[in-house]
């Protein structure tokens, strides 16, 4: 068990102005923030980070998504992070995500679900270190 995971706000809850309203559910579930930025992906970059979905038949709408727009990607920090973390995200669907849940709050459809949460330790270490440097980790 590991103490950090990473997240993105996507573009679809930048653009409708979620940002803030997302910060303020992962503090209040007791998540630190170790690194944060705004900033862009361009389809490359987002292909990149999504690349193990590359056969995927969603894999295109995806990539065209998460570049679209602005996103704010974080390295949070709190015991069981990873484990908590998709708890306070809820499933991919937001239809079946739970109440309480960010997804069930702020996502529109399976595709555009507001948040990205790793999957596993060994991810959330190789995602953190796609956006964030040694020297931008607090
Ligand atoms: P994420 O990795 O973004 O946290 P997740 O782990 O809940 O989401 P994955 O199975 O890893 O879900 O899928 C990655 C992303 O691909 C989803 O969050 C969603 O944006 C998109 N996606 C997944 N399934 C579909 C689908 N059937 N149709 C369209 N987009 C999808
Ligand atoms: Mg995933």
């Amino acid at each position: 068990m590991s103490n950090r995971t990473f997240t993105m706000i996507k573009p679809d809850a930048t653009q409708n102005g979620h940002t803030g309203g997302i910060l303020a559910m992962i503090n209040e579930a007791g998540f630190r923030i170790v690194a944060m930025k705004t900033t862009q992906l361009s389809a490359e970059k987002a292909g990149e980070f999504y690349a193990v979905h590359k056969e995927r038949p969603f894999y295109g709408e995806l990539v065209a998504f998460m570049s679209r727009g602005p996103i704010t990607a974080a390295i949070l920090e709190k015991s069981n992070a990873v484990e908590d973390f998709r708890k306070l995200i809820g499933a991919t669907n937001p239809a079946q995500a739970d109440e309480g849940t960010i997804r069930k709050k702020y996502a529109t459809s399976i595709g555009e679900n507001a948040v990205h949460g790793s999957d596993s330790d060994e991810n959330a270490a190789v995602e953190g270190a796609f956006f964030f440097s040694k020297l931008e980790q607090f």
